[in-house]
């Protein structure tokens, strides 16, 4: 929490105590949780500004309202250093979350009823690739693609096949829970020759392709939508990128289509994430992510587990637990029990419901913010071991828990 947060313990005390409590959380446990990190102090700094207070509907130099002169330079700054970052003709930088974002290339590009072709959920696609409970799945015609049985990485032939036949207006790729690399220019080729658009959503991996750890959809997609708060490092927000030729169809689909003021604090935190990101700290820092994910995929295949895909390219990696006999459900409360928190994640081809899969997924990206290496990591699979070989025992789970606080304690948060 902000280091002068005197206002809110008088008048709000409540909510101070839970701030504070949440502060305190977040540092004596270990964050594994796949999409999420640990954004800097200046970052938190522009969410917390008084650009909250500012309506600021429509683009710089074409707003609604007076007194812009600020947030037009912001929200400039934000843009520019987005297409600057990942080599983008056009940025929007108001989509209030990744969800928005890909609304708003779906309001954009395709009608409703029209044939859509995305990851399905249950193999690391995200809900608003066009599953059934988004809106993605009930206003579009929605298709699925799966992963090879055999390899558990994306099968382009069955990807290819299923994209002749539907006809897509548009071609989803990006996940959720993937821990291989994405060969964007593979989908490219398909939705060419299809007539689809490519929409590449980077939500999680938009860290490391900014650091160059991951290749880059540009040039490959006609669209590109990320998150901010994920691998990226920002505050919570959305991002699209295009060329110029759809720039105008994307920004009226964010505003005055779908949305309306933007959040002109996140779009300053962002600018400020950005420029963090142009950093060649922060190219040593995405090569560290994918670095500690393979370490601790080697310490935790060490544990009898199975690695989905065979391990990872990442920042995450899928665990499947049905060798030991466990169920994500239960491995991820255990392990909260003993402070390490991740989320059960269902595994391709998933013999089990999707409330308590067979998987827990597991991610390095905050847990590499806050400094920790391939040692650390090695570390860390033996806490999850062990967690997992005690689980009913709430003792030695609370005794893994005294050892992971004491851990964390040498790993300040940002
Ligand atoms: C996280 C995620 C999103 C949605 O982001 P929110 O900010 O949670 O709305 C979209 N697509 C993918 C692939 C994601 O992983």
């Amino acid at each position: 929490m902000s280091e002068s947060n005197t206002e809110l313990k008088q008048t709000d005390p409540e909510i101070f105590e839970r701030l504070q409590a949440e502060d305190r959380r977040q540092g004596r446990t270990i964050r594994l949780i796949a999409s999420e990190n640990y954004a800097s102090a200046a970052v938190r700094q522009a969410t917390a500004s008084r650009l909250t207070n500012k309506y600021s509907e429509g683009y710089p130099g074409r707003r609604y309202y007076q007194g812009q002169e600020h947030t037009d330079a912001v929200e400039n700054l934000a843009r520019d250093r987005a297409c600057k970052l990942f080599g983008a003709a056009h940025a929007n930088v108001q989509p209030y979350s990744g969800s928005p974002a890909n609304l708003a290339v779906y309001y954009a590009l395709a009608e409703l009823g029209d044939p859509i072709l995305g990851m399905g959920l249950p193999f690391g696609g995200h809900l608003t690739h066009g599953w059934k409970v988004s809106f993605s799945g009930r206003f579009y015609d929605a298709h699925h693609y799966e992963v090879d049985p055999d390899t558990e990485c994306i099968d382009f032939a069955a990807v290819r096949e299923v994209a002749r036949e539907v006809q897509p207006k548009m071609i989803i790729c990006g996940a959720s829970a993937y821990p291989r690399t994405i060969d964007f220019a593979a989908f490219a080729e398909i939705a060419d020759e299809v007539g689809a658009y490519l929409l590449a959503d980077i939500a999680h991996i938009a860290g490391l392709v900014a650091g160059g750890a991951h290749p880059s959809p540009v040039g490959a997609a006609d669209v590109i939508t990320s998150t901010t708060h994920k691998t990226l490092r920002g505050p919570r927000g959305g991002l699209i990128m295009c060329d110029d030729k759809l720039a105008k169809d994307i920004d009226r689909a964010v505003f005055p289509a779908l949305q309306g003021g933007p959040h002109m604090n996140a779009v300053a935190a962002a600018a400020v994430a950005f420029n963090e990101a142009m950093s060649e700290d922060f190219e040593d820092y995405a090569h560290q992510i994918v670095k500690n994910a393979q370490a601790l995929a080697d310490g935790l295949a060490g544990y009898g587990l199975r690695l989905v895909a065979g391990g990872t390219d990442n920042h995450l990696l899928l665990v499947d637990l049905t060798p030991r006999e466990l169920g994500g459900r239960d491995a991820a409360v255990a392990l909260e029990k003993a402070g390490i928190v991740v989320n059960s994640n269902s595994i391709p081809f998933d013999t089990r419901g999707p409330f308590d899969p067979s998987g827990i997924r597991i991610g390095t990206a905050a847990v590499t913010t806050r400094g920790m290496d391939t040692d650390d990591m090695a570390q860390i699979a033996d806490f999850i071991g062990r967690v997992l070989d005690d689980l009913d025992d709430d003792d030695a789970l609370s005794r893994i828990g005294s050892e992971v606080e004491e851990f964390c304690a040498d790993f300040p948060l940002p």
